[in-house]
């Protein structure tokens, strides 16, 4: 790396698919939005259909965001109100916020310096829970056959949200299909890109059925699903109707990408590979290792800022932002949605020592797939340079 090139933009998105256009000049001329208008396959049903074969699962459904498919899992797995939720500490805001909507209690659970979820905290807070919901943050996987096999023993339902997991597999078994549900995000973030969006996934059919419902199939819309109709029609009119359904032009746009994973996931890996391999000669950088089962897909990068002081960890954020860079420490950055401290919304409080110190020295950068070779070398020299600057115990610019 002899020269550094500008910082890259880490926020665009790639472009939609041009395949997709042809299907939204179509829609658009028939102005059939809504999923349920037409025949059984709608663009909604299809990606339905394609999603839930790529997963390598028997139902997908699709909803206007990861939020709406952790609701309506709690729902369609019929927890009570005032059930008690494991839920990792580490996570975004709107994990805890689906559990509260749902009428369910939110239980933290410490996350430790690997990002992954604490097992000691997780077991001891178990014989109190009702269900647990894992939260693959930043697609960082906790130890799942820990974790279903504790969850057997207590008969606990897990849901994953696997919103920013898509790609992941552990044990060669794709993310999301390992607890009862799984719940997608195809918000713009993400690795499929509709805006908004999302996808609930699993193999009960009764669930399934459940979750359809709930959606918004109101009166015999549940018959265009056609695997799950006859578990539907025994649920008619006894569910609740909370209209989460996905529009055919989000499906337009996504289901196009579908035929773009693969790429974006060996090349997100390979990139975030390349540069933690990087950053990790720094003595004052440090990027968790995966677990051994664990396949990763990512589309950025976290790592810890190790021996610095509070001020030497600010100055490396200022440095690398300075340079073009968003480094964003969790816990550092103003009311960050992803610091369990600003959730002040939660009907109950908690100190969670290992999970603060993680957030308080955990650097999160964007490393979307489509970057180049150049763009990786001239992200990852600005960052190690930051924590030269930082780690040298010199003030920027001086
Ligand atoms: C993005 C994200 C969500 C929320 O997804 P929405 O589709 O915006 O509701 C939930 N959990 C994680 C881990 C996420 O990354």
């Amino acid at each position: 790396m002899p020269f550094t090139d500008a910082a890259p933009d880490l926020y665009s998105a790639e472009p939609i698919p041009a395949e997709a256009r042809a299907e939204i000049d179509r829609i658009l001329q028939s102005g059939d939005l809504f999923r349920y208008n037409a025949a059984a396959t709608s663009p909604v049903a299809l990606l339905e259909r394609d999603f839930a074969e790529r997963l390598g699962c028997r139902f997908a459904l699709a909803v206007t965001s990861c939020s709406s498919a952790l609701f309506l899992a709690m729902k369609a797995l019929e927890l009570p109100l005032g059930a008690r939720v494991l839920v990792p500490a580490f996570t975004f805001a709107a994990v805890p916020s689906s559990v509260i909507h749902a009428g369910c209690i939110p239980v933290l659970v410490e996350c430790g310096a690997d990002l992954r979820i604490d097992m000691d905290d997780f077991s001891s807070k178990l014989d109190d829970a009702d269900a647990v919901l894992i939260s693959h943050m930043r697609g960082h996987t906790s130890d799942m056959d820990q974790i279903m096999a504790l969850a057997a023993t207590r008969g606990l339902p897990v849901i994953e949200d696997a919103a920013h997991s898509l790609g992941t597999k552990w044990n060669e078994k794709n993310i999301g299909t390992i607890g009862r549900i799984g719940c997608f995000s195809f918000q713009s973030y993400k690795l499929m890109n509709g805006g908004e969006g999302g996808m609930l996934v699993t193999d009960d059919a009764q669930l399934i059925a459940r979750a359809v419902i709930m959606s918004g199939a109101y009166e015999h819309n549940w018959r265009k699903h056609d695997l799950i109709a006859a578990e539907a029609e025994k649920l008619q009119n006894c569910l609740p109707l909370y209209n989460m359904r996905m529009n055919n032009l989000s499906a337009a746009v996504l289901r196009p990408q579908l035929k773009e994973l693969d790429r974006r996931i060996l090349d997100g890996r390979h990139n975030h590979d390349y540069v933690a391999a990087l950053l990790n000669t720094s003595p004052w950088l440090s990027v968790p290792a995966p677990l051994p089962p664990e396949l990763r897909a990512p589309d950025s990068i976290q790592f810890a800022l190790t021996g610095m002081s509070d001020a030497q960890m600010l100055t490396f954020a200022d440095a690398a932002n300075v340079r073009g860079i968003p480094a964003q420490i969790f816990g550092r950055s103003e009311n960050n949605a992803r610091a369990f401290w600003n959730w002040n919304f939660l009907p109950e409080k908690y100190d969670l020592p290992k999970t603060r110190d993680m957030l308080l020295s955990t650097c999160d950068v964007r490393l979307p797939a489509r970057l180049t070779p150049r763009e990786l070398d001239a992200i990852a020299r600005i960052l190690l340079d930051a924590a030269l600057l930082a780690g040298q115990g010199r003030a920027y610019g001086t």
